[in-house]
């Protein structure tokens, strides 16, 4: 590693960092060179033209020569003043020295060679020398505005280190470069406590505190990395690293930082104790462009901020990016349920013989471009959101006021399924929430039947218990959802006050393709059956499987082949148009 690197290498990056920001469209060296030639041939002409006597036919016209040498004369003086225009402070240099080289000659020529012509001359470069300066004073004042324009807009004002903007303009800087480095994210842990507890003026200054031990490391190079700290916003800072061969020398930079943590913060009296999540992603293995870079290393810090061990430092992986999924959806229920999008489709069961039994109400979300989202993806989110209740009961409440109104216009035999989350259910009012629904939508306490997963009653099969033998002792019916699912054995049924068994999908997927797949489902009901529940096999798409399912005793189906869940239109019509097959 370089240890040569010293506070003047981050100095200058930031400058050129600054630099590239307000780079204005340049003036190549091109012009310069144009504008020294044309001035070269105008002097040489000036020179042999000013002294000459002689006379010049323009057209039928006689001008003399020194007439001629006024105009070269102008020609020069304005490139002169177009260099200090277009070629800053090189400019104003050549044009100063060009017109030290200038003045003498024409004065001399004055004196002592007698040319009075060149008079008017030196009122040329008189006029020239004042254009120049007051072009070039301009320039400068131009230029330390904007220099202040750049810094308020990279620096950050707290802590004094450079902003998020200045350091995504040096990582698009090193990117055209192709140079590898790392992106880091860095988060403080706790500091909202800090501002709750002690205050804004207190949290500044601990912030202000980390900034400069931060940009001490960086600055002195002590990690023997080249270092880019900044401030993005809040508790947030970021970390570029540059001339490193491998990662493992990224991570022990990072460990600088996070070691300069390590001693507590004295502040009027107070000590705080303070550390740090450290997310990154390097260039080019994780990302080739900026932005993605920059959201992995934020996606990897609140990874290991959210795993809250003893562990700080983690690198990006594609998985997180599924987290990061999570949110997105996390974010859509919640929109959903505020804005009433929560809605629910019934999926009708069926005896062997193709009577209905009845249907199950699904959960149906539509996020805010009116696309469906998957049930799969936001009922977990609902759960990991303590939104499931409301949900739920959302469900309950639609799909329960629209079937009370059926069973009034229709004589049919039928029950209401919901699914119920065992977070829901251990909420103490889940049973008077029921009762009131039930009154509330008309729906008798036998036609309806609450679904519970198996793997979740597991977990809380005591605490349950009480409750669905509460719901049960009203009338209602419980059944044991995507049966085989959990490590349940069928004995176990027995603590649970359940009367229908769901057999889960992905059995009957199987229950064809072997004979001892076949023999399982087979040994499943019958046991169900001396247990005293009756079978509802879950996802039958096939004929094959339906004869299969007769075959072996199985009480009902629930599956494509006979229903997918529907509109409550389509299952209206089911019902009272008394269709056999339901359009899917
Ligand atoms: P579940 O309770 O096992 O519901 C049956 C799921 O299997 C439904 O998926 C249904 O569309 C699907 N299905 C039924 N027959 C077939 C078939 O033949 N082939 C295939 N491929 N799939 C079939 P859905 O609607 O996506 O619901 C998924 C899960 O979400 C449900 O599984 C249930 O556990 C949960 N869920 C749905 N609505 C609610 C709700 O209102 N509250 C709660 N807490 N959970 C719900
Ligand atoms: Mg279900
Ligand atoms: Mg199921």
């Amino acid at each position: 590693m370089n240890g040569s690197r010293d506070e003047k290498g981050n100095t200058r990056i930031m400058e050129k960092t600054l630099e590239d920001l307000a780079r204005r469209r340049e003036t190549s060296a091109g012009v310069f060179v144009l504008l020294l030639v044309i001035y070269i041939i105008a002097a040489i002409i000036v020179s042999r033209a000013a002294g000459s006597g002689e006379i010049v036919m323009f057209g039928s016209n006689p001008i003399p020569m020194y007439a001629i040498a006024g105009v070269f004369s102008a020609v020069s003086n304005m490139c002169l003043i177009l260099m200090v225009v277009f070629c800053g402070k090189a400019g104003f240099i050549t044009s100063v020295i060009l017109i030290m080289i200038q003045l003498p000659v024409i004065v001399g020529g004055i004196f002592v060679l007698h040319r009075y012509s060149s008079i008017p001359g030196i009122f040329g470069i008189f006029l020239t020398v004042i254009a120049v300066v007051f072009i070039y004073r301009d320039r400068i004042k131009e230029k330390e505005y904007l220099k202040h324009i750049r810094e308020q807009a990279t620096r950050d004002v707290l802590t004094g280190l450079p902003n998020g903007f200045a350091s995504t303009e040096l990582a698009r800087d090193i990117i055209r470069r192709g140079r590898p480095f790392a992106a880091v994210t860095i988060d403080i842990n706790g500091f909202k406590n800090i501002n709750d507890t002690m205050g804004f003026d207190k949290g500044n200054r601990v912030l202000t505190e980390i900034a400069s031990r931060f940009k001490s490391i960086a600055d002195q190079s002590l990690a023997g990395t080249l270092d880019f700290v900044s401030r993005i916003n809040g508790d947030e800072f970021s970390l570029i690293i540059q001339d490193i061969e491998s990662e493992e020398e990224a991570v022990n930079t990072i460990k600088q930082y996070e070691a300069a943590l390590t001693e507590k913060i004295h502040i009027d009296g107070y000590d705080f104790l303070v550390n740090a999540s450290f997310g990154y992603a390097l260039y080019p293995d994780d990302s080739e462009d900026i932005d993605p870079l920059f959201s992995y290393s934020v996606a990897a810090m609140k990874e290991i901020k959210r795993i809250n061990s003893g562990e700080h430092i983690l690198r990006f992986t594609p998985d997180l990016l599924k987290t990061r999924n999570l949110l997105v959806v996390d974010n859509k229920i919640r929109e959903a349920i505020e804005k009433d999008m929560v809605g629910f489709y019934l999926q009708p069961q069926f005896d062997m013989s193709h009577r209905l039994r009845g249907f199950e109400a699904l959960a149906r979300m539509k996020d805010a471009d009116g696309n469906f989202v998957n049930p799969e993806e936001f009922i977990p989110s609902a759960e990991r959101m303590g939104l499931i209740d409301s949900l739920d009961l959302t469900v309950y409440r639609k799909a329960m006021a629209f079937f009370g109104d059926l069973l009034r216009r229709s004589d049919a035999d039928i029950v209401l399924c919901i699914n119920v989350s065992v977070k829901h259910l251990m909420k103490t009012d889940f049973v008077e929430e029921i009762k009131g629904l039930i009154e509330e939508c008309g729906v008798p306490a036998d036609r309806l039947e609450i679904e519970i997963t198996e793997s979740v009653m597991i977990e809380s099969v005591e605490k349950a218990s009480g409750r669905l033998n509460a719901l049960k002792d009203m009338g209602i019916g419980i059944a044991i959802d995507d049966f085989g699912t959990g490590y349940s054995s069928l004995s176990y049924l027995n603590s649970i006050p359940s009367d229908i068994l769901k057999i889960d999908k992905s059995f009957i997927d199987i229950m064809n393709t072997g004979d001892s797949s076949k023999k399982y489902v087979e040994a499943i009901i019958s046991l169900a059956h001396v247990m005293d529940y009756r079978v509802i096999a879950e996802g039958v798409e096939e004929q094959a499987q339906l004869e299969t399912l007769k075959s072996i005793d199985c009480d009902y189906i629930q599956g494509f082949l006979w229903g997918r869940p529907l509109s409550k239109e389509a299952a209206e019509e089911l019902v009272l148009g008394k269709q056999d097959t339901p359009v899917s």
